[in-house]
């Protein structure tokens, strides 16, 4: 689904944010991305979503190199990624079902079709019975389950995470982290950057750990490597 192979990004004013990184993701798993602020997270994951490049090496989405897109093919690569950020940026001037839908409006999809996938998208996180409030009239774990289902609505076969649990208490991470293993269940990649310890000792996963730039640890929980 994802593979870096010796993928290195120095910024312009010379940082050098990843350092040679090496790792596939295949389809159907749940990965946590970890490492301290600065290690690297977000950088390997604006690297997936093309909005920054790497210096060196090559990013692989569903076995096509993305050094050979265009900034014209973006859009068509995004629409393969759910994202989820850790302030989920709804629009608090229109309904659930509206924020939902915005993927399908901008993709062009017919109404009577959005309208289906918004309610399935919903109904997954459970919030079918809200879809006509406002997002502000929620809770938090629940403006957190309208972003996941807006990251999920045109079925992306990948999924991204970058802190989705960082407002949230233990008993509301838990219930995100459910619905991220539903969908590694249903054959989604899904990479969650977090640096929330606690989050990743709950579960068996795999863990990719980031220092300065370094993949020092890929594989099971048992180590964080730090
Ligand atoms: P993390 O998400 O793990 O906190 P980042 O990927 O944001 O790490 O940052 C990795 C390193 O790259 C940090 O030292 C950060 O200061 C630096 N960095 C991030 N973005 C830029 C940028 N646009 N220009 C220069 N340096 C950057
Ligand atoms: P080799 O074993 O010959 O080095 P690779 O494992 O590098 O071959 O893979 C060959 C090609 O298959 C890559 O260039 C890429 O296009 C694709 N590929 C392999 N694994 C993945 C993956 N996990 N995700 C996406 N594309 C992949």
């Amino acid at each position: 689904m994802i593979k870096f192979d010796r993928v290195s990004k120095r910024y312009p004013n010379g940082k050098d944010a990843l350092r040679r990184i090496n790792f596939e993701l295949p389809a159907g798993q749940l990965t946590f991305l970890t490492g301290h602020s600065g290690a690297g997270k977000s950088t390997l994951l604006k690297l997936i979503m093309m909005i920054e490049r790497p210096t060196q090496g090559q990013v692989f989405v569903e076995g096509q190199n993305l050094n050979g897109f265009s900034t014209r093919q973006v859009p068509f690569l995004r629409r393969k990624i759910g994202m989820v950020h850790q302030n989920h940026q709804l629009l608090f001037d229109r309904s659930v079902f509206d924020n939902v839908a915005l993927p399908l409006v901008i993709a062009g999809f017919a109404r009577a079709d959005i309208g289906k996938r918004v309610r399935a998208a919903l109904d997954k996180v459970g919030l079918l019975n809200k879809e006509k409030l406002n997002p502000i009239m929620l809770s938090g774990g629940e403006q957190q389950r309208v972003g996941i289902a807006r990251a999920v609505v045109n079925k992306p076969p990948l999924l991204l995470a970058d802190e989705p649990t960082g407002n949230l208490d233990p008993a509301l991470s838990a219930e995100i982290m459910d619905l991220f293993h539903d969908f590694a269940r249903v054959g989604v990649a899904v990479l969650i950057a977090t640096h929330d310890l606690s989050l990743i000792a709950r579960h068996r996963h795999r863990l990719l750990t980031l220092r300065e730039g370094r993949l020092i640890h890929d594989g099971e929980d048992d180590d964080h490597g730090a």
